[in-house]
């Protein structure tokens, strides 16, 4: 039986009809869910008895759960169980714009990249699309918050997970599902090229970010497997495409990397691959993984890097260490926890 959070309005709406219910039935379902925070079908007051029984008879309304939650001054982290005992998890950071939910998309990830926590795990199976948008509807109910930003970069590659990610974006951004602005929803990707040449004629205006961590290939492909598939000539092809498209500003993730991808010649690298394109740089502060054999570049080194940059006219900025004393880092809680 389908879980209703799996499917956007328009599919939702299909499958009504071909049950034979009325279309806008779909519509009542979807401000009950996603505007009322009702998750019983006998509880939708306008929708009558008989459509009650057919829609309890073909979808589920279950929900993940909250296993457990950690906190600091701005960030709030919490662990999921799945039904099937997998754990994810979600990370939400109060910042001055508003609450910003980092959500994973994949239970592990294959992508391997030397320096990340998830990757050492591999990829044990995709994320339904309702399994993603509870993460936000749950942490929202248990901090009787709002969530106002939702970026794809948490555990997991959103583009190995791409269909799902589609709808997930979709119910999220209907005006009648959690109505998040397009403007507001970050799509982070360790560079699957095909499927940034898809999303950009897919979604419109959804923000994307590439996780790039290195401006050459040698470097690029040791840290990041995915680059011996798709070099830098043809991401920067695709993100061309994609900023053509859609007349967005792209954001490029730098991880800090102490001695490896943070010296000046690196800083230039970076800045004669992006020069002229739309662009941010996000610097990013490493957070050290336990018995990891990588370190942080110190915040001096990290100054100098930004300066160069700047100087060159290119937008960019550091990361604010949020979340340090939770673990915020991609994949430790739930790494943590198989520990145990
Ligand atoms: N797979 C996607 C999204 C998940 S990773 C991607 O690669 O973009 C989200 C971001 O966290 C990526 O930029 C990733 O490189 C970064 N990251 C992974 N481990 C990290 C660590 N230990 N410290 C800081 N950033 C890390």
């Amino acid at each position: 039986m389908e879980n209703i959070f799996n499917l956007p309005l328009e599919k939702l709406e299909n499958k009504l009809e071909n049950l034979g219910e009325k279309k806008f039935r779909a519509t009542q379902i979807f401000e009950w869910l996603y505007k009322k925070g009702v998750s019983n079908f006998f509880d939708m007051k306008n929708i009558k008895k008989e459509s009650v029984s057919i829609l309890s008879e073909n979808f589920n309304i279950d929900f993940i759960k909250i296993i457990q939650k950690q906190s600091d001054k701005d960030a709030k982290k919490y662990l999921f169980e799945l039904e099937d005992g997998n754990k994810i998890e979600a990370v939400l950071l109060k910042q001055n714009y508003g609450n910003s939910l980092c959500v994973s998309s994949q239970v592990g990830c294959s992508m391997g990249c030397v320096f990340c926590e998830s990757g050492k795990n591999k990829r044990v199976r995709n994320l339904k699309p309702f399994e993603i948008v509870q993460q936000i509807l749950l942490i929202e109910s248990d901090l009787n918050i709002r969530v106002s930003h939702v970026v794809v970069m948490g555990i997991g590659e959103p583009f190995d997970n791409y269909d799902n990610i589609i709808d997930f974006i979709k119910i999220i951004n209907h005006p009648k599902g959690l109505d998040i602005g397009a403007r507001h929803i970050t799509v982070s990707t360790c560079g699957v090229v095909p499927k940034i040449y898809e999303f950009a004629e897919d979604v419109g205006q959804i923000n994307l970010a590439i996780s790039l961590h290195a401006a050459n290939d040698e470097l690029r492909s040791y840290l990041m497997p995915i680059n011996k598939a798709y070099n830098l000539r043809e991401l920067m092809k695709a993100v061309k495409f994609y900023i053509q498209k859609t007349n967005r500003r792209v954001t490029f993730e730098y991880i800090m990397l102490d001695g490896v991808n943070d010296s000046e010649k690196h800083a230039h690298e970076l800045i004669s691959l992006i020069r002229g394109i739309n662009c941010y740089v996000n610097l990013i502060p490493y957070n050290k993984v336990n018995g990891d054999k990588f370190s942080a570049t110190s915040s001096e080194k990290i100054m100098k890097f930004y300066d160069i940059i700047k100087k060159n006219k290119i937008n960019v900025t550091i990361r604010k260490e949020l979340g340090s004393g939770v673990s915020a880092a991609c994949g430790q809680l739930r790494s943590e926890h198989r520990e145990e």
